[in-house]
C-alpha cells in the first residue's frame, strides 16, 4: 500500500492532477478496504482516507458467512482468512435455561457445498489485517491515516472537494462514504437522519478457553432467552471463545469498541442462563459494552459523485451477523457497476449499484431488527446463497469477470 511519507501542509491538496479518475474512499473498515482492493484493478487512482492514526486490534470475533466469503474470494482475500479462521461444523440454537436444541443448521463442508463459500469465524483484527495486506499487495491503494473527513463540496462541478479535520483538503471525481454508522459523508450529502437507539446493549468478550473445557459440543451456539440472548463461538484456532449478547438496558448509550463493561453486571444479567453460558462468562477476562443502534433504510444512497457503502447507508443490529457481510457485498456490486458503466457514466454506474443493493440490504436490516433468524429453523439460502459477483445489475444485467 502506498502510504504517504511526507506530511502534507495544511490547506494543500493531497491528490494531485491526473488524467485517470480519482476515487476517494472515506473509511478503511471492512467495506472500504474491500472496495479499495477491487478498485485497484481499474484504471483509476484510489485514495483511502481513514480517521484513525493507526489500526487497533479490537478484541472481538466476527462471523463471516458464505455470502461474504464468496465475495471476498473474488477479491483474493479468502485464502489468507482461512489461515486464522475457525470453520464451525454447525449453528445450534438452544433454549437459554434448559439447553434444549431449538434448531440446527449444518455448516462446515455442507455450507461450502450449498452456498459455495465457507462459513468462517475469526478474530475481527485478523479479518481486517487480511484486508489491509491484500490492499497493500495491489500496489495501487494509497492509504492515508489520520484523515478525519469533516466536509465535502461538489458545488464546483468538476470535482468533489474533501476537507479534513486538520485543514488538509483533497479532490476526487468519485467519493465513497464507507465511514460507518456515524457517517460524516452521509450527513453531508443526505442531511441528518435519526439514529435509533434500540434500548439494548451488547456485552462482548474473548475468553481463553480450550474446546475441552466446555461440556456442550457446540462450536457455534446462540442461547435464546425470553428478552435477551448470547452467542458464543470459537475463534483463534479453537483456543478462544468469543461471546456477544443482546440485553435490554435503556440507560447506556455509549457505542465504542473500547469501552469496558462490568463482569458482575453481565453475570447478573445472564442469571438463570444455562451453566455452559456461565462457564464462559465466569472466566477471568475483560468484557466490553456497546449500545446497539440502527437506522431505517434510506431511500437513496447517492448524490452527484458521492455515494455510500456499508454501515454508512444501512447500519443494522448484529443479530444476523450480517453488517460486514453487507458492506463486502456492496463493494463487489459497486466495483461491477463501475466496470460495467465506466467512470464516464457515473450516474448510471451509481444507479446500477444502488438499484441492485437497496432491496437486499433493506431486507437484511429489517430481518435483523426482528431477531428471529434461525431461532426455530428455516432455510438461510436467500441470505447465504447470494452471489454478489453474479447477481444481475439493475437495470442492466452484466457479468464482470473476477
Ligand atoms: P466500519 O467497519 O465501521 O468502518 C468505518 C471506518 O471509517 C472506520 O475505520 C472509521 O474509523 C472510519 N471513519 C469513520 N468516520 C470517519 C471520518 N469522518 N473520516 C475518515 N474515516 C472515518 N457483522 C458481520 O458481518 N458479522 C458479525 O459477526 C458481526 N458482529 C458484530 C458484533 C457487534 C457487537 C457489532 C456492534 C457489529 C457486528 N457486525 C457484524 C457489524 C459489523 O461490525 C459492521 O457492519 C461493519 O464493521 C461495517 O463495516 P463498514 O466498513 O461499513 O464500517
Amino acid at each position: 500500500m502506498n502510504t504517504p511519507t511526507s506530511p502534507v501542509p495544511t490547506g494543500a491538496t493531497v491528490a494531485g492532477a491526473t488524467d485517470r479518475p480519482r476515487v476517494a474512499v472515506v473509511g478503511a473498515g471492512m467495506g472500504g478496504l474491500t472496495l479499495a482492493i477491487l478498485l485497484a484493478r481499474l484504471p483509476c487512482i484510489v485514495d483511502v482516507y481513514e480517521q484513525a492514526p493507526a489500526f487497533a486490534r479490537v478484541g472481538a470475533g466476527i462471523n463471516v458467512s458464505p455470502n461474504a466469503t464468496r465475495a471476498l474470494d473474488g477479491a483474493g482475500v479468502l485464502t489468507e482468512m482461512r489461515r486464522t479462521a475457525c470453520r464451525p461444523a454447525g449453528w445450534t440454537s438452544r433454549s437459554w435455561d434448559t439447553g434444549d436444541v431449538l434448531a440446527y443448521l449444518p455448516l462446515g463442508d455442507e455450507a461450502e457445498k450449498r452456498y459455495h463459500g465457507p462459513f468462517l469465524q475469526m478474530h475481527r483484527g485478523d479479518f481486517h489485517q487480511a484486508l489491509v495486506e491484500a490492499a497493500a499487495a495491489t500496489g495501487g491503494v494509497n492509504l492515508h491515516h489520520g484523515h478525519r473527513l469533516v466536509g465535502l463540496d461538489q458545488s464546483a462541478g468538476d470535482a468533489v472537494r474533501l476537507t479534513f479535520a486538520d485543514g488538509r483538503t483533497a479532490e476526487a471525481d468519485l467519493v465513497i462514504g464507507a465511514d460507518g454508522i456515524h457517517s460524516q459523508v452521509r450527513r453531508t450529502v443526505m442531511g441528518e437522519s435519526e439514529l435509533h437507539f434500540t434500548g439494548r446493549v451488547a456485552y462482548r468478550g474473548v475468553v481463553e478457553m480450550d474446546r475441552g473445557q466446555r461440556d456442550v459440543d457446540d462450536d457455534f451456539v446462540k442461547w435464546w432467552g425470553p428478552d435477551r440472548h448470547i452467542v458464543a463461538y470459537y475463534i483463534g484456532a479453537g483456543r478462544e471463545v468469543y461471546y456477544v449478547t443482546s440485553i435490554p438496558e435503556t440507560s447506556w448509550r455509549e457505542e465504542s469498541w473500547s469501552t469496558r463493561g462490568s463482569l458482575d453486571d453481565l453475570r447478573e444479567a445472564m442469571d438463570g442462563f444455562h451453566s455452559d453460558v456461565h462457564k464462559v462468562i465466569n472466566m477471568p477476562h475483560a468484557t466490553y459494552k456497546w449500545a446497539l443502534y440502527d437506522r431505517q433504510p434510506l431511500a437513496t444512497w447517492h448524490d452527484g459523485a458521492v455515494t455510500l457503502l456499508g454501515d454508512a447507508c444501512h447500519p443494522m443490529v448484529p443479530y444476523m451477523a450480517q453488517g460486514a457481510a453487507m458492506a463486502v457485498e456492496d463493494a463487489v456490486v459497486l466495483y461491477r457497476s463501475l466496470t460495467r458503466h465506466g467512470f464516464g457514466d457515473l450516474p448510471r454506474a451509481l444507479d446500477a449499484y444502488e438499484g441492485t443493493r437497496l432491496a437486499r440490504t433493506a431486507q437484511v436490516q429489517t430481518e435483523s431488527a426482528q431477531n428471529t433468524f434461525m431461532r426455530s429453523g428455516g432455510s438461510p439460502q436467500w441470505l447465504y446463497g447470494y452471489d454478489a459477483w453474479s447477481v444481475p445489475l439493475t437495470p442492466a444485467d452484466s457479468e464482470v469477470s473476477r
